[in-house]
């Protein structure tokens, strides 16, 4: 492949709702496999990557919240749902015979690795792909949260957040079809404008470690090959 990339490193997010096709609920197979052909082509040109998958295709801790359940308890089965996309994630990328190792934030053994910083840095230099589940390990924080955390501790390049979207817009593109993109924000103007790409925690902590993120359109095919090798997808937030 004559294309370089960009990056040697870099953390993926991949939302729950990604993973659910157009069902509306769980995981959609050939998404998966989509996903999975391209990851693989990152891979194929010498890119490391990490990636933490979030859950909110299967349940979100405020959503049962709101129904009436304890929020920690629905936290915990949140996490818990990382974890099985996660593991479908897993098996199609290899499928796809791409070496993929899951790491989970709350210990379950036998099941999954847990979380061990130097292990994940091994296996990331060894060309494998990580997946970071049960996000932060903890309540009250997303997977958004635990995708900047994972991607500063293993010290990625970039953080590519996967959305819907093709970047970051003044308004809701979906409802406002005179929306505007934006190229690229500062951590401040996503928190002065109140643009809601990530919950506050995350970017306070990207802003911290000034760590770059890009937000780009995974439905878009070839759009994270582009991403990874310069070409200039979605927004990107930075210093
Ligand atoms: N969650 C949590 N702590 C974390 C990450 C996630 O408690 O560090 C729980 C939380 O209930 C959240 C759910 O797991 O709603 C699924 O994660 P998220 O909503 O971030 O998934 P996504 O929106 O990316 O699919």
């Amino acid at each position: 492949n004559d294309r370089q990339p960009k990056y040697k490193r870099i953390l993926l997010k991949l939302s729950g709702e990604a993973l659910q096709g157009e069902g509306g609920f769980g995981i959609d197979p050939s998404v998966l496999d989509r996903m999975a052909l391209e990851i693989g082509q990152l891979v194929g040109i010498g890119v490391q990557v990490g990636i933490v998958i979030g859950g909110g295709n299967l349940f979100r801790g405020a959503a049962l919240s709101a129904a009436g359940l304890d929020r920690v308890t629905g936290d915990h089965m949140g996490m818990l749902a990382t974890v099985m996309n996660a593991l479908a994630m897993r098996d199609a990328l290899e499928r796809s015979n791409i070496n993929t190792r899951v790491m989970s934030s709350i210990p379950m053994d036998g099941v999954v690795e847990h979380y061990d910083h130097r292990r994940a840095m091994r296996y990331l230099n060894g060309g494998d792909v990580v997946i970071f589940s049960a996000g932060t390990g903890n309540p009250f924080f997303t997977t958004d949260s635990a995708a900047c955390l994972r991607g500063i501790e293993v010290d990625a390049d970039v953080v590519l957040k996967a959305t819907k979207v093709d970047g970051i817009y003044d308004k809701d593109p979906v409802k406002h079809p005179d929306a505007v993109k934006f190229e690229s924000l500062t951590y401040d103007d996503v928190l002065e404008r109140k643009l809601g790409v990530m919950d506050l925690t995350a970017i306070c902590l990207v802003r911290d470690q000034q760590m770059p993120v890009r937000v780009f359109n995974m439905n878009k095919s070839g759009a994270l090959l582009n991403t990874v090798v310069g070409g200039e997808e979605g927004t990107l937030v930075s210093g």
